[in-house]
């Protein structure tokens, strides 16, 4: 593609990203560099890059542009870590965080969005990039423990068998809560013990329980 609509990212990460305090540099580089656009479902292209989440199939969503920023900074990720990730939806901040951390374990439980993120992902890091369809309630036991995890999908409480796959210093970033409204929760776990901060409230869609629980 000719066009690939770097301008419309630059303005993004200024109006949307750097003028509500996102400040590292390796998310806005990643921000600018990923193609959002090419996440996005036809119909929707042009608000590909919109200050808004964009949705895809099955009532579910691609998050906001600073929802992404903000929760990528919040992990504080320095290109080394080993990160999961739960609900890779349409692979846009699946492909973010492979700009950013060493490895990227990202989970699905729909079938259909696994396959578009598949597709949408097949020229990103590979080797670094591993894909599964499962429940992410359970996390990616084989794999862990992660130097960070981040949940895209909201679930009722903290899954507790996520935190136990958190390494030492780990970092843990979800949206918790009912169904319409959630606050976006940040623990870490130190020496001491799990550290939460509450962050924010957010709106996101529900994590599927599965038969995990
Ligand atoms: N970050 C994604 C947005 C995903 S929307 C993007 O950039 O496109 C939330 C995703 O979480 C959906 O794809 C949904 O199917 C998935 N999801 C919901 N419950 C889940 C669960 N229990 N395990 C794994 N994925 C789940």
């Amino acid at each position: 593609m000719i066009d690939s609509r770097r301008f419309e990212r630059e303005q993004m990460v200024n109006a949307q990203l750097q003028a509500r305090g996102i400040v590292d540099k390796n998310v806005i580089n990643a921000m600018l560099k990923i193609e959002r656009h090419r996440f996005v479902p036809a119909e929707f292209q042009s608000l590909a890059y919109a200050d808004r989440p964009i949705p895809l199939t099955e009532g579910q969503t691609i998050s906001q542009p600073y929802i992404v920023g903000f929760m990528c900074q919040a992990l504080n990720l320095s290109g080394k870590e080993k990160v999961l990730e739960i609900g890779t939806g349409s692979g846009y901040q699946t492909a973010i965080l492979t700009c950013l951390a060493h490895e990227v374990f990202s989970i699905e439980i729909r079938e259909e969005l696994a396959q578009l993120a598949r597709k949408n992902l097949a020229s990103y890091a590979s080797d670094r990039l591993h894909l599964r369809v499962s429940d992410g309630w359970l996390g990616w036991p084989e794999e862990a423990p992660f130097d960070a995890i981040i949940l895209s999908a909201s679930p009722p409480e903290i899954p507790q068998i996520l935190l136990k796959q958190l390494g030492i210093s780990g970092r843990f970033i979800a949206p918790v809560g009912g169904k319409d409204e959630q606050v976006l929760v940040f623990i870490e776990s130190t020496p001491q013990g799990m550290k939460r901060t509450n962050l924010m409230s957010v709106t996101f869609v529900p994590m599927r329980t599965g038969g995990a629980l």
